[in-house]
């Protein structure tokens, strides 16, 4: 049996040391590699029951103003701590989840620490106590924290996720319990050294490592005030269910299956390269990727052309490895969902243009996918609903703006869009009838603290700068003094 990961000498990590090697486990599996490298423990109810009955002390100190703790300072130490250890949490992420070491260290680690910044400076900037303007009745609107914040995280981008909600919730002055993903412990335990050295006592922060167990005991305790949750729409909807049960707020960010609009009049080239980057970014396993290319029919054989070609110059290889391969998909299930997505839209019509099913050349073994391409693509097809979580592209013609509307709008999900026009007054008329929490056009990046966030299947609530911190808040109105 392979080693228990080293519990980390940190009182923030739970269960107690003591209890460490004798819980439940959960086998870790090098994506690489496909061997079995390590176990962590599964921490069950009585652990959340523990962590959630701390956490609300705290929180009631925190409340009364009686444990003089300053949560911003506390962030900008932790933004510090992150900083130097930058290196360490590429390393972890690469190993664990498969993203090789230099996207990690300049992408992964480097996005979770931007977003850190963006919420410092949005808190910073902003008042906690809104007063009524001059000459009318005193009337105040305060933000207060809402209290115990559960925070369940996915594996794909495991740094960031987690430090968009910490910063967040640590920003609006709750108290945290941290549920990672069961495939993204490494990168876990390093962030709750993290706090611990950023100065978060007890109670303040904990870190449960577990599965979908632990997750749903903590989603399920009445003694949370709010769960903030990113991964799969399946379990998302778990959670709403059980936060139903208790009335507790709660923020889900979920899957997509965003559409990328080419009108025949964009730049081609740059359009198609970026395109397919941007749904093979991460080996495709991004929430917002870019999976359907919907395609002006003008320029349609062209695009289809480009974009297989630029699909054979994506290579797969080692994590640890440096260099702008894309790495594994994290683990065997995620590569024979990608398998099955890949025989069904062969089986179904669609007409493969690059890959398919199998392993990326020269692999014999590791989870390493074939970059995909699929041409004529319709909406009876499965390939344009499910998200493949993957580096499969699905390209599909269309005659008219109302049409590609249409179709980008045929998806139970509504996470992003992307508009690819030299037409301004188009790309905005466009971005109006997208049925999405994000556009981007002509392949801008997102701005810094801008809201992120879907509709329908992707669920509700934004994380991000204020509007981040926000969803840990309640608001009170006060009149009359
Ligand atoms: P997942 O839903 O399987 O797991 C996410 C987390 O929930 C993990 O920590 C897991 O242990 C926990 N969990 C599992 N079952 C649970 C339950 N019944 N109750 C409570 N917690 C439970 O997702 P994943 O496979 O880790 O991540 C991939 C999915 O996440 C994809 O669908 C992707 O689109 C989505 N995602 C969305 C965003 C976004 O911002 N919208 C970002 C990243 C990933």
């Amino acid at each position: 049996m392979p080693a228990r990961l080293p519990r980390p000498p940190c009182t923030l990590v739970h269960p107690a040391a003591a209890d460490w090697h004798d819980a439940p486990g959960f086998a870790l599996v090098d994506p690489a590699t496909e061997a079995t490298v390590g176990e962590i423990p599964v921490c069950d109810a009585t652990t959340v029951e523990a962590a959630v009955r701390r956490a609300a002390a705290l929180s009631r100190q925190l409340a009364l103003g009686e444990r003089g703790l300053d949560p911003l300072a506390i962030l900008e130490a932790l933004i510090g701590e992150i900083a130097a250890r930058h290196d360490a949490f590429a390393e972890a992420i690469a190993r664990e989840m498969g993203a090789p070491l230099d996207f990690s260290r300049d992408k992964q680690v480097g996005t979770a620490l931007s977003h850190l910044r963006t919420i410092l400076k949005a808190a910073r900037e902003s008042a906690a106590e809104l007063a009524t303007p001059p000459g009318q009745d005193s009337h105040f609107v305060r933000y207060e924290p809402l209290g115990v914040a559960a925070l369940i995280t996915p594996w794909n981008w495991p740094l960031n996720q987690v430090a968009l909600k910490v910063g967040a919730a640590l920003a609006a002055g709750c108290t945290m319990i941290l549920k990672p993903s069961e495939h993204a412990t490494r990168s876990a335990l390093l962030f709750a050294e993290c706090m611990e050295a950023a100065g978060a006592p007890e109670g303040l922060f904990a870190l449960l490592p577990g599965d979908g167990t632990t997750g749903a005991a903590l989603a399920a305790h009445p003694g949370v005030d709010v769960i903030s949750f990113t991964g799969s729409t399946g379990v998302g909807r778990a959670i709403a269910s059980a936060a139903g049960a208790n009335l507790t707020p709660c923020l889900l960010e979920l899957g997509g299956k965003s559409a990328n609009i080419l009108f025949a009049d964009c730049d081609v080239p740059t359009a198609v390269a970026q395109g397919v980057a941007h749904c093979f970014r991460n080996a495709g396993q991004s929430c917002n990727a870019a999976s359907r290319m919907l395609v002006a029919r003008e320029i349609y054989q062209e695009v289809c052309a480009r974009a297989a070609a630029e699909a054979e110059t994506y290579r797969f290889d080692a994590p640890l490895k440096p260099g702008s391969h894309q790495g594994p998909l994290v683990n065997r299930a995620q590569f024979d969902h990608v398998q099955a997505v890949i025989r069904r839209a062969q089986a179904e019509g669609a007409r493969l243009l690059t890959g398919g099913p199998g392993r990326a050349d020269g692999k014999d073994i590791g989870f390493y996918p074939r970059p995909t391409v699929f041409a004529d693509v319709t909406p009876a097809m499965a390939l344009f609903h499910e998200e493949a979580f993957g580096p499969v592209l699905a390209i599909t013609p269309f005659d008219s703006e109302a049409e590609a509307v249409a179709l980008a709008n045929e998806s139970a999900y509504g996470l992003a869009g992307y508009i690819q026009t030299a037409d301004r007054a188009r790309a905005m008329r466009v971005a109006r009838r997208l049925a999405v929490g994000m556009v981007q056009v002509n392949g801008r990046s997102r701005i810094e603290g801008a809201p992120f966030g879907g509709r329908k299947a992707s669920g509700y609530g934004r994380e991000a700068g204020l509007w981040g911190i926000r969803a840990f808040q309640a608001v009170k109105s006060i009149s009359g003094i």
